[in-house]
């Protein structure tokens, strides 16, 4: 039991509170002991009764229901409350920016319990009437609802990461299995999968069949599976799976088949396609497959069907190891969950050199964003440390809003005391695409801007980005010199891959960063390079794969 699972847990029990109208002071105690318990470092589910008891501004009546929920899962209360709510409209509490007062309304004033109800009375321009809703709204619950029904059953490629795992175990147990591979999404590094391709050598098809169906966490999808295929779900997820069998003979043959994108198989030279090359004999490795063609080996990752072709050798891709610090990372200074001290000793158990710390600007104030002293306070810390730990690196950044109008968040006088500074978006979203290119623009040709971070500000499968003209934002990027981020969270991978690719063509350098806000968070580190693979990304273009000294000289050039 993590402590999120149980945040998870109460942070449910205060929006089901709230959508029964239920007393408010209430309600704002379980919101409050949420936020705290984000806090909260020590694992919970392990703390000894009296020390949850005690911890500090959770109430005991919050601190009974958290030992309830470590012991069973739930808590009767929640339980209760879940019971006399229709199912119909915890969906509809997932829809972005709709909030649980405006499902109440919903739900009692147009009697709406389900999604489809919903949607059915946007289509009839019933929810517009509603008081309070108004056209946009209805607009935003539409499109809502599409993003959701889209996106049911896709998972981010960091929540398919332990399954595949649980599913290679299972396999390799086997003899059955003689040698397997991923293919599909999965083997090209999408940040979005959805089905989980593998291929399995055997000799013993029809057992290797029945083993997958006694597999205690895989569902047999029977009417979808054929000979060679066997087709499923996980039992406790919505993840496809479907798993290719192949003898010794076919076995690299059909992993090449399998793991491209389509785009890339009908790649066409000397009127023969990569397809018919590939399926013209027997291969027994990958490399002679693009050799036959007279091509470069080209990586997994990269046959997407796009600009791959125009390699004259196997590009030489970025790898984590690579990565010497990061440059977007938060501390107990603002939102952050680690101290400053705990979150460098932790980039520096991670093997990096340096770590560039970026807690949140002032107008941030609902994640603490630092005011000018706490700036200064936050400095001297960073002097003291870099003084007592000569070999390790802490350079002095900050997140700063992009305000509405495209200024940063201080005067010029405090901009210019940071080392480096990473410019993000956070607020005022719903701008049109001219004004909200035009902000960003403003902020890139600020004289103290280093990076862009998260540019678009999507959140995968949750929310798309605001709308933005990213070739002008590439294009400023490279006149001023200032590099874009690729924001690891898995939730982000902001900014998108393809268009990660055309920054690179116009030479603008590429920043990944996981945006820690705790000493766990650098592991993000790996989907931000999984993806920068896919969009070409070398050692050479990317900021932070620069060392310690070398990135001090980049940072003094700036006008600093
Ligand atoms: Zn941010
Ligand atoms: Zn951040």
């Amino acid at each position: 039991m993590t402590n999120e699972d149980i945040t998870d847990c109460l942070s449910s029990f205060a929006t089901l509170l709230e959508l029964h109208n239920e007393n408010e002071f209430k309600i704002r105690s379980y919101h409050a002991a949420v936020f705290k318990l984000e806090k909260v470092t020590d694992e919970i589910a392990k703390l000894p009764k009296e020390q949850i008891q005690k911890l500090q501004g959770i109430g005991k009546s919050i601190a009974e229901k958290i030992l309830e929920i470590i012991e069973k899962n739930t808590f009767q209360e929640l339980e209760d409350i879940l019971a006399k709510t229709p199912s119909g409209l915890l969906k509809i509490l997932k829809i972005k920016g709709l909030g649980a007062k405006r499902v109440r309304t919903l739900w009692q004033e147009a009697n709406i319990t389900s999604p489809e109800e919903l949607f059915k009375a946007c289509e009839t321009d019933k929810i517009a009437q509603i008081k309070g809703f108004g056209e946009k709204i209805q607009e935003t619950i539409k499109n809502g609802l599409l993003f959701i029904k889209l996106n049911s059953d896709k998972l981010l490629y960091a929540d398919v990461l332990p399954y595949a795992h649980e599913l290679e175990q299972y396999l390799k147990a086997s003899p059955l299995c003689q040698k397997m591979s991923w293919v599909g999404e999965y083997r090209r590094s999408l940040e979005i999968i959805n089905t989980l391709e593998v291929v399995v050598q055997t000799s013993q098809i029809q057992l290797l069949h029945e083993y997958l169906q006694a597999c205690p966490f895989l569902e047999t999808y029977k009417e979808k599976c054929g000979i060679y295929t066997w087709r499923g779900v996980f039992k406790e997820s919505t993840l496809k799976i479907e798993v290719n069998i192949a003898n010794a003979q076919k076995f690299y043959n059909t992993v090449f088949l399998l793991s491209a994108n389509p785009k890339h198989l009908a790649y066409k030279k000397n009127n023969q396609t990569l397809l018919q090359v590939s399926q013209s004999k027997v291969f027994d490795n990958e490399e002679d497959i693009y050799k036959q063609f007279d091509l470069p080996y080209l990586q997994p990752e990269l046959r997407e069907g796009l600009w791959e072709f125009e390699y004259a050798q196997t590009p030489v891709l970025i790898e984590t190891k690579d990565l010497k610090g990061t440059l977007h990372a938060h501390s107990t200074y603002s939102d952050g969950k680690h101290s400053l001290e705990e979150m460098a000793k932790a980039a520096k158990a991670f093997g990096f050199e340096y770590l560039g710390i970026t807690d949140h600007s002032k107008s941030a104030y609902y994640a603490g964003g630092l005011d000018e002293k706490r700036v200064a306070d936050q400095h001297l810390e960073i002097e003291k440390l870099n003084q007592q730990n000569p070999d390790f690196k802490i350079f002095k950044g900050i997140e700063s809003d992009i305000l509405s109008n495209g200024d940063l968040d201080y005067s010029n006088d405090v901009l210019k005391s940071f080392d480096f500074i990473v410019a993000s978006i956070h607020a005022n979203l719903q701008m049109d695409e001219a004004r909200a290119t035009a902000r960003i623009i403003k902020a890139i040709e600020n004289p103290y801007t280093t990076i862009v971070g998260h540019p678009t500000g999507r959140l995968l499968l949750r929310r798309e980005g605001y709308p933005l003209n990213i070739p002008k934002m590439i294009d400023a990027c490279a006149a001023n010199g200032v590099a874009i981020e690729i924001n690891a969270h898995p939730l982000r991978l902001d900014l998108d891959w393809r268009w990660v690719h055309k920054a690179l063509e116009k030479g603008v350098k590429i920043a990944i960063n996981a945006d820690a806000h705790d000493k766990e968070g650098y592991l993000y580190h790996q989907f931000g390079v999984l993806v920068a693979r896919k969009a070409g990304l070398t050692k050479e273009m990317c900021l932070n794969a620069l060392r310690k000294d070398e990135i001090k000289q980049v940072f003094k050039k700036d006008i600093r």
